[in-house]
């Protein structure tokens, strides 16, 4: 998916999951911005779609920073919850761009091997002509917007954490058991 959709697209989810209600508006701008980051590797001579698209930029580091923030942030929840988001927009515009334009490779450096997801698609063929039923773009669009949509339990997973003061684990344990009976309310 090209930059520009990566910034708007993202800016939709981050207000659709109500996160400038909780935080300041500034905050769906700020992770939009950063969800164009790693197309930076289009540019000054590096690999496009494999320097900053890689498993080590968009999913690893992240995860390392998350791990590291409810660690060390014992009081407040900035860091907690902003690389949470890190992470939700980074893994979101690497999926996207599974589906779309050209191959990612998603393992580099260990591995130069592509990654390019554009044959899931189906059409219907009527008198010659082709009509798209499911577009590569669409299920790429479609698994971005249930990585968003942690965002809505951001605020949910952290304060659990900061309220009971348990570790990552038990707050995700517990946000589930929230989700269940959010489910089972008439
Ligand atoms: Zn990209």
């Amino acid at each position: 998916m090209d930059t520009l959709f990566h910034f708007l697209f993202t800016l939709i989810a981050l207000y659709a999951a109500r996160v400038h209600i909780n935080h300041h508006h500034l905050a769906p701008f700020a992770f939009a911005f950063i969800a164009t980051l790693p197309d930076m590797d289009h540019f000054f001579g590096m690999v496009p779609r494999c320097t900053f698209h890689n498993v080590f930029v968009t999913v690893l580091i992240p995860l390392l920073l998350i791990l590291l923030a409810f660690k060390f942030e014992r009081y407040g929840t900035f860091w907690k919850k902003s690389m949470i988001l890190l992470l939700l927009v980074l893994t979101g515009h690497v999926v996207l761009d599974f589906f779309t334009g050209n191959s990612v490779m998603f393992i580099y450096p260990v591995n130069e091997q592509a990654i390019n997801l554009q044959g899931f698609a189906y059409w219907v063929t009527i008198d010659g002509r082709q009509y798209p039923v499911v577009s590569p773009d669409s299920v790429g669009i479609l698994i971005y917007c249930f990585i968003l949509a942690g965002a809505f339990f951001l605020d949910e997973l952290v304060d659990i954490q900061d309220r009971t003061h348990r570790g990552l684990g038990y707050a995700m344990s517990r946000l589930v058991e929230q989700v269940k009976s959010w489910l089972r309310e008439p």
